[in-house]
């Protein structure tokens, strides 16, 4: 071996031999690392590289180590790389569930993309009357849309749809008391609970009939002078069946309007449209829900409407404008980023024979199986091949949902990939499910029944390539 070459090697007891960081920072290789992450990352990174280096040699080493320049700094640019690595990155969701409040939910179409990328890197109007050129109203940028869209006096719009509700409750029922009938006292995802709310909010729950049966009696003989609201909770996340009743929101009106009590109805995912238009199970709208003469309604942004995570609430102008005014709106309060998405997914609804195209949320519920059933038979030999003989992988039906508590019961028909792991072979679900995790863009699988189900619903065509792609990093 040349002389050159062998001073480059640590052995034992040659630690005094490893460069000195600064003719390391000195070095070629070194340069373009400190253009791209600067030097404080570069020599901290360097000096536990050094570090690391220096234990080898006195250990007596795990065998000689290189300490070229050039080595040292390509082990730095990994260990740089990864550090630089975002933490939030992107992933494919192939639950099922389109929806997935762990995943992010609604996904944005290209329009609202545009118009954040513009918000944010360019002043705008978002508190300024152009026409008058004085101060503006922050919600105004979507307030004539969302009241176009569903028949509402007035709208406003907060961070999220338990900030809506909180927002209602503390202003309009503060010391005072809320019915909610008791089949509809929800908790969603374990962190939105509504007595939890209603008791945050300084408000008093009255619970009124029973889990599985109310009478338009039981509100009417629970109201007092103390009451603030009558409130209904569209059931999101679950059902209740069998030998059951419940009062329309026509009939809490009616009683609402004699007894002069304010009617608000938490909708949770409240659709804009609606959905039996593309043959999928319907869901109450706004539109409808505010014709029924509720006062006021509230609803999610990144739910079924496929916005950015926002709280609307729509209703009569005197109720809105109170709410507005409370020092509790200012704190809860929505970002330009979030208006100005949300202004360009709900002009999207202006063109509802466009909307299975450009709304992402819908194009994804809608999806044809036969589509998924083609995209399935395509994936099924190129997953197979980068997984071995350890596993069976399969194109097989299955069911998604819509998630985020839409319409729990009902599912849609879809297609994708069923792998069984043959134990014999030394397959693991398990450790297949860790090794799709660790992929550059980690896929998201469902686990159950012995099988882990790869639903291709959330796999757009644009897409399909880089999941293929990556296919053959799979360690399993
Ligand atoms: C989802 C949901 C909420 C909470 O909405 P976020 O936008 O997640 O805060 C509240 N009420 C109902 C009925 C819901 O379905």
């Amino acid at each position: 071996m040349p002389a050159e070459k062998k001073r480059n090697l640590v052995e034992p007891g040659r630690a005094a031999e490893i460069p000195s960081v600064d003719r390391l920072l000195n070095a070629r290789a070194f340069q373009p690392l400190l253009t791209q992450h600067g030097r404080t990352q570069v020599v901290a990174e360097l000096r536990t590289h050094l570090d690391s280096l220096r234990h080898a040699a006195l250990a007596g080493g795990p065998g000689p180590t290189a300490l070229a320049a050039d080595v040292i700094a390509a082990a730095v640019a990994a260990k740089l790389a990864q550090a630089a690595r975002l933490t939030l990155r992107p992933v494919f969701n192939l639950t099922g569930t389109v929806l997935h409040t762990n995943l992010g939910r609604a996904l944005l179409p290209d329009e609202a993309v545009r118009a954040v990328a513009q918000a944010l890197t360019a002043p705008v109007n978002l508190e300024f009357d152009l026409q008058s050129g004085r101060r503006g109203e922050r919600d105004g940028v979507i307030e004539k849309l969302l009241c176009e869209l569903t028949g509402a006096e007035a709208a406003m719009v907060v961070n999220n749809n338990a900030a809506a509700v909180l927002l209602m409750l503390s202003v309009l029922a503060n010391r005072r008391e809320v019915l909610v009938s008791r089949g509809e006292l929800i908790e969603i995802g374990g962190s939105f609970r509504l007595p939890d709310i209603m008791r945050r909010a300084g408000a008093k729950l009255v619970e009124v009939g029973t889990t599985n049966r109310t009478h338009l009696s039981d509100y009417a003989q629970a109201l007092s002078p103390r009451s603030a609201l009558l409130m209904k909770v569209h059931t999101s996340n679950y059902a209740i069946s069998g030998f059951t009743k419940s009062v329309t929101l026509a009939e809490l009106v009616e009683l609402g309007r004699a007894r002069g009590v304010t009617v608000a109805v938490d909708l949770g995912s409240g659709s804009l449209v609606d959905l039996t238009r593309w043959q999928l199970p319907r869901e109450p709208t706004v539109r409808e829900t505010v014709a029924a003469g509720a006062d006021l309604v509230t609803f999610s942004g990144d739910k079924l409407l496929g916005g950015p995570q926002a709280g609307l609430l729509v209703g009569r102008g005197e109720l809105i404008r109170k709410l507005r005014k409370d020092p509790l709106k200012r704190a809860l309060r929505v970002s330009k980023l979030t208006l100005a998405a949300l202004e360009a997914v709900l002009a999207l609804y202006r063109a509802p024979e466009f909307l299975a195209d450009r709304l992402t949320t819908l194009r994804l519920l809608v999806r044809s199986p036969a589509q998924m059933q083609a995209q399935a038979a395509r994936l099924r030999p190129r997953l197979q091949g980068a997984l071995g003989e350890a596993y069976q992988v399969a194109d097989a039906p299955m069911f998604s949902q819509i998630g985020s508590g839409a319409l729990p019961i009902d599912q849609l028909p879809s297609y994708g990939l069923a792998i069984r792991a043959l134990k014999g072979k030394r397959g693991s679900l398990e450790r297949l499910d860790a090794a799709l995790r660790a992929l550059p863009r980690p896929v998201i699988s469902r686990m159950a029944e012995k099988t882990l189900w790869l639903d291709l619903r959330c796999l757009e065509a644009c897409d399909e390539a880089a999941f293929d792609t990556q296919l053959g990093e799979l360690r399993p």
